[in-house]
């Protein structure tokens, strides 16, 4: 394991941002991550794809990159088998392996970048499906005692892009390997997501698998979403509210058009990227950084931005958002320093 010191996190962060470490190093097992916290060199950050976190400013201590690789079936039931991934593997390797293996429960889940150990620290989510949804247990390195604990499903307290490693937990855990419940043949497949089943009736497939499906996410996401490698940004940057009904009554009144969905316990959902939208933001360019043109939630650098320059207009929008709505947006994405 090699430490590197001044060390420039460009191509280490989706945004783009050209942010420098005071110490770096990738560790490829769970000695060298020992090993890592064990050199004394703190605040540690931990960091996987870097495609959820906003660098505001170098970063003090010692940023630790998990690269711990390997796919493997750990058990096998009759209609079921359970996968471990080790935290380095990149998201969509390992759902398209599961694909290949015809193994189910990953394929809407296609396409998001990142890593394993980073996708139960927000329960991510996409087209109708959770990784709480095929989540079994996680194991994790204390960063203090060094000592190893299995985090069961109730344990990680999966909330909507939210569990207990972003909350009480934060900070305190390095994820190492991520234990995967998936389906054999034949599969239940999930095409509640409007944009899914129109993508696979243009492609001409009536009877779509999970192969289908996996395409069809990928084939959305890609004529909606920025490609990181062409223009940075970390996805969604604000979280949809969750309402009272009340609240969405109000908005109900003057704008009878206003999407929603409902939530189990009686409170609403609200696409963030709508409320921004009607705020006029979409496809706004503010210096080196905007709001994508394509979907609004998504917040991009135009090239040579900062994060001080992302935060700010993060700041604007949930002003604006705030102002006009009642709601204060919150933000998805990690701002380093944390407030
Ligand atoms: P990083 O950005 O490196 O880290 C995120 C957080 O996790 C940080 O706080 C970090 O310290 C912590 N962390 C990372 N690894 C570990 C570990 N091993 N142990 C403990 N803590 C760790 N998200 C969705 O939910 N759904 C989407 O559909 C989606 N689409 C996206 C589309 C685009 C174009 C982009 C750029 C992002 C999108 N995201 C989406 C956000 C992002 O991909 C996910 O949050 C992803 O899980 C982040 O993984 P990462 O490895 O890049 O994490
Ligand atoms: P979309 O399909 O245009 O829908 C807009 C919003 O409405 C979504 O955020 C979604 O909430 C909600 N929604 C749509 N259909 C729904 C349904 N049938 N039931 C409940 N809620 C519904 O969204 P999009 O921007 O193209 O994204 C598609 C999917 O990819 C979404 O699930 C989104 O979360 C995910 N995505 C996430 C990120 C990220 O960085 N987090 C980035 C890109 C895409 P939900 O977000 O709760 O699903």
């Amino acid at each position: 394991m090699q430490i590197y010191t001044d060390f420039s996190l460009l191509p280490y962060n989706t945004f783009g941002l050209d942010v420098r470490a005071a110490h770096f190093a990738e560790v490829s097992n769970l000695q060298e991550l020992k090993l890592g916290l064990r050199l004394g060199i703190r605040p540690i950050f931990l960091l996987g794809g870097g495609s959820n976190v906003l660098f505001t400013q170098n970063v003090d201590g010692l940023v630790l990159k998990n690269g711990i690789r390997g796919i493997r079936i750990v058990r096998e039931f009759r209609h079921k088998v359970w996968v471990e991934a080790g935290a380095g593997e990149i998201w969509h390797d390992l759902v398209q392996w599961a694909v290949s293996q015809q193994l189910g429960g990953l394929e809407n889940l296609s396409l998001i970048p990142g890593t394993v150990g980073a996708a139960p620290i927000q329960n991510i989510g996409a087209y109708g499906v959770e990784l709480k949804d095929v989540f079994v247990r996680l194991t994790a390195l204390n960063m203090e005692t060094l000592q190893t604990q299995t985090f069961t499903h109730k344990a990680c307290r999966f909330g909507y892009r939210d569990s207990v490693f972003k909350r009480e937990e934060k900070g305190k855990w390095c994820i190492g390997s991520v234990v995967f419940s998936l389906q054999k043949p034949p599969h239940r497949l999930n095409l509640s997501y409007g944009d899914i089943s129109k993508t696979l009736k243009t492609n001409g497939i009536e009877s779509p698998n999970i192969a289908d499906i996996s395409r069809a996410v990928i084939q959305i996401r890609r004529s909606k979403l920025p490609d990181p490698s062409q223009i940075g940004n970390c996805g969604s940057f604000f979280k949809n509210p969750e309402t009272a009904r009340s609240v969405l009554d109000n908005i109900l009144r003057k704008y009878p058009d206003a999407p929603h969905y409902p939530l189990p316990d009686g409170r609403v959902k609200i696409p963030a990227g709508w409320l921004i939208e009607q705020c006029g933001w979409k496809g706004k360019r503010v210096g080196n950084t905007g709001c994508y043109d394509k979907q609004a939630l998504v917040l991009v650098n135009h090239g040579d931005a900062t994060g001080e320059e992302v935060r700010t207009l993060a700041e604007a929008i949930m002003d604006s958002v705030e102002a006009r709505f009642g709601i204060r947006l919150e933000p998805e994405v990690n701002i380093y320093p944390p407030r």
